[in-house]
This record gives structure tokens, C-alpha cells and sequence, in this order.
């Protein structure tokens, strides 16, 4: 069973691997940090942010200081979808975003009717939900005052 943990990541309960939910590449445990199983690409946060005033006439030009931050790119070594990005301290390992307790997962699913991946919609749009919810049956009053 595989279950969407965000737009990019589901977690396949019956095998404990992270995959991509764009071409199902394998990101490995479950348990540990999806980022391991990604490219990573560490970018000048200059490139993303450019200065607003001429750098050669000003200190400051509104544009992050590559000595004080780094942007981290996640992408899917299978098929190049950015997964996640991040600023850091240049340096800095990649963080430590989300680590799921599986048992738990399998526990909450196994209590759970339907499929995962119709239920959970991470994706962009409107209707997204983070979370599978009961329709609510209280009634609004709509009068004018
Ligand atoms: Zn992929």
C-alpha cells in the first residue's frame, strides 16, 4: 500500500521505501531521511534572489549573502522532479524535514477503507486536502444583519 506523504513522496508500506510518486524511484528507508536518496543541488542564493541595487556601488543590494546562506535543491535522481528546497548555513547538512513512524502508519491504515492515493491529495488545485475528512453536517445560518 502506498501512501502519498506529500505532492512528490509516498511511502510504500508493504516494502518501508520512500518513492517518487512522478516515476516511483526508489529513495530508500522509510524509517531515515528521503533527502539521502536525492540529488542535491547547493545554490548560490544569489542566483535565485538577485540584487535589487548594483553590488559593485552598494554593500547590502537585497540579495542573500552567499557566506550566511545556501539553497538546497532536492531533485529525483530517476526523473529530475524537484522534490524539496531549503535555505541553510553554507555547510549545513540537509535537515531532517519529516521521519514517520511506520508501525503507526501501517496501524492507521490497516484501520482505514480505501485506497491511499485517491483518499490523500497533496497535489495543487483547490479541492487539495491534506487529510481525508468526514463531510460536516452542521447547518450555517446565511442571514443579513
Ligand atoms: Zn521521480
Amino acid at each position: 500500500m502506498r501512501i502519498p506523504m506529500t505532492e512528490y513522496l509516498a511511502i510504500d508500506l508493504d516494502s518501508e521505501r520512500w518513492l517518487c510518486r512522478v516515476c516511483e524511484h526508489d529513495m530508500g528507508n522509510a524509517r531515515g531521511n528521503y533527502k539521502e536518496g536525492t540529488l542535491v543541488y547547493d545554490r548560490d542564493p544569489r542566483e535565485i534572489h538577485p540584487s535589487i541595487l548594483d553590488p559593485e556601488k552598494y554593500e547590502y543590494t537585497f540579495a542573500p549573502d552567499p557566506l550566511f546562506c545556501r539553497i538546497l535543491e532536492f531533485y529525483c535522481p530517476g526523473c529530475g522532479t524537484q522534490i524539496e528546497t531549503e535555505y541553510t548555513p553554507p555547510g549545513h547538512p540537509p535537515t531532517v524535514d519529516m521521519i514517520w513512524d511506520i508501525d503507526a502508519l501501517k496501524k492507521q491504515w490497516a484501520e482505514r477503507e480505501g485506497d491511499p492515493e485517491t483518499l490523500v491529495n497533496y497535489g495543487p488545485g483547490e479541492n487539495a486536502i491534506a487529510e481525508p475528512r468526514t463531510a460536516h453536517s452542521h447547518s450555517h445560518s446565511h442571514a443579513q444583519h
